[in-house]
């Protein structure tokens, strides 16, 4: 490597990149160093099975990606992301014939809910009509927020159990199971506390913008970043695992896209022995058990309702969602998982040649669980669509153990860069008033470990972006898109 930069990254996913692209932004030199051998992170499609089925490896709705107010300021759809919308955001599956629909509409969504509908809505609506400057507070670091009426509505309900809140809000079991099933991406028991934030930002997401899909896959998300990249000048190189900082090119920043533990184990002996004892005790979560299909039709629904939706929750009430994900909390999977289907050619037909489709799904195992979950998936994917097995012409599996060894970060197979419970949510990674400095001046992390959390939105990346511009550069960061409409008002 010939030069020195002003920032070296190392890790190309969603969130490096997008810290790449707001240091750029910002007129610095910027060098990502990648361990595999494309860029995106959990942001990456490929022909798994097949020529011309494309199958997101990773993530594949995005509630946030669509709605993140860095995202919108880089203007990536004008670099050619676009986003499909399948007609309903999510189906969940009851189990007993009956399935919820989170539409984008509020009200037929809460239509749908039956007599808890009007709960739902006055629950919701608040959330979904200030949905902008919500997620501006909640997709950040703690700090005073810009809203505090809004902020204090939603931390009342937030920091609930998701248990607790849908024993106060509702008397039916749809509306229960539908936000449970949300909850549940958070992969921490349903009765701990904060677990409704996760229900209540996602659901609200999908009211505002809906789940959609990336055209063509994920990997349309990476791409658009690495365009923004390109434009600012921003180098990367694929295909080198980072061992040690000593490795890299000299630079005035070091930003890590790595969790926790490969902080310590990449610039461990740079940072102070108290910040290094406290990187130690971060906490990671559950992991997970993958299976992606090719399938040579349409998947079987029961009810044909299902088709409508990109995602489908399969996992019954919100008893059984919470028995589930107690069950791999406590160190086994529950015979009845909590499984997340995803069916992306329903409303992009562009990965799969006519009358093809892919699909995938994934269920919670105990965390670095070996343990092969393809049946206990694929019963509950033939109690809600019976013949499915008969419409699958190619599998694939990815247990725990192989997540990790395809992206470090899945450490134990934990997608969410660390547990998610109230504590790791609040103070992430570590309590500190800086989430993204390390204890080493020019040393930063810019994950999923660090605050706003996991998911394909870049939020992480730009407030670390931000907080390194601050203090290494004395400058300001590129603004975001609310600041932009603020300022333009
Ligand atoms: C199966 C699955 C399904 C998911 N579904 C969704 C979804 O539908 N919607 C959603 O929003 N999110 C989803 N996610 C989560 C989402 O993918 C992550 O939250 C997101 O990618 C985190 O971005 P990141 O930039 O922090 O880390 P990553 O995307 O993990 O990127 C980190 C990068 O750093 C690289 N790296 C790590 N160590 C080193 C090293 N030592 N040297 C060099 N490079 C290194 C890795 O190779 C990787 O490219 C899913 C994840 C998985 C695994």
């Amino acid at each position: 490597m010939p030069r020195s930069y002003d920032v070296v990254i190392v890790g190309a996913g969603p969130n490096g990149l997008s810290a790449a692209i707001a240091f750029g932004r910002a007129g610095l030199s910027t060098l990502v160093v990648e361990a595999s051998d494309t860029p995106g992170g959990g942001a990456r499609t490929k022909e798994l099975m097949f020529g011309g089925m494309l199958h997101d490896i990773c993530s594949t709705n995005h509630p946030l990606g669509v709605t993140s107010p860095w995202f919108r300021a880089l203007e990536l759809d004008a670099v050619g992301l676009e986003w499909a919308h399948s007609p309903a955001a999510l189906a969940h599956v009851l189990g007993d014939g009956r399935v919820a629909l989170l539409h984008q509409s509020l009200d037929a969504t809460a239509e749908l809910l039956g007599a808890d509908g009007p709960s739902y809505r006055r629950l919701m609506e608040p959330f979904v009509e200030e949905f902008d400057t919500l997620q501006r507070m909640v997709l950040a670091p703690l700090r005073f927020p810009r809203d505090p009426g809004l902020m204090a509505r939603f931390g009342i309900e937030a920091l609930r159990s998701l248990t607790g809140l849908s024993k106060s809000w509702f008397d039916g079991d749809e509306a229960p199971a539908l936000l449970a099933g949300i909850a549940a991406h958070a992969m921490v028991p349903l009765d701990r506390l904060a677990t409704a934030s996760f229900g209540i930002i996602l659901a609200a997401a999908g009211h505002a913008a809906g789940w959609p899909v990336a055209r063509g896959g994920s990997q349309a998300i990476t791409n658009a970043l690495l365009t923004r990249l390109d434009e600012v000048g921003g180098e990367i190189i694929v295909g080198q695992r980072v061992g040690s900082l000593d490795e890299l090119p000299a630079a005035r920043a070091y930003v890590l896209d790595v969790t926790p533990r490969q902080l310590l184990a990449i610039a461990g002996d740079r940072l102070p022995a108290r910040d290094r004892d406290r990187f130690a005790k971060f906490r990671y979560g559950p992991g997970v058990f993958k299976i992606d299909w090719a399938l040579n039709g349409p998947v079987p629904w029961r009810d044909p309702r299902c088709a409508l939706a990109a995602t489908v929750h399969l996992s019954g009430t919100i008893d059984d969602v919470a028995a589930a994900e107690q069950a791999v909390h406590d160190g086994h999977l529950a015979e009845r998982p909590f499984v997340l289907f995803g069916q992306p050619s329903v409303c992009d037909p562009s990965r799969v040649p006519p009358g093809m489709h892919v699909a995938w799904a994934y269920c919670h195992v105990p965390h670095g669980s070996g343990v092969d979950a393809t049946q206990a998936i694929e019963d509950q994917v033939e109690r809600a669509a019976p013949g499915f097995r008969d419409v699958v012409t190619a599998r694939l599996t990815t247990n725990a153990h192989e997540l990790e060894r395809y992206n470090a970060n899945y450490v134990g197979g934990d997608i969410n860069g660390g547990y998610a419970d109230a504590r790791q949510l609040l103070f992430r990674p570590v309590p500190r008033l800086d989430p993204y400095a390390t204890g080493a001046p020019n040393i930063f992390l810019c994950s999923s470990s660090t605050p706003p959390g996991g998911g394909v939105h870049g939020m992480c990346g730009y407030w670390a972006a931000k907080s390194v511009l601050s203090k290494v550069f004395d400058r300001a960061a590129p603004p975001l898109a609310g600041e932009l409409l603020t300022s333009a008002a």
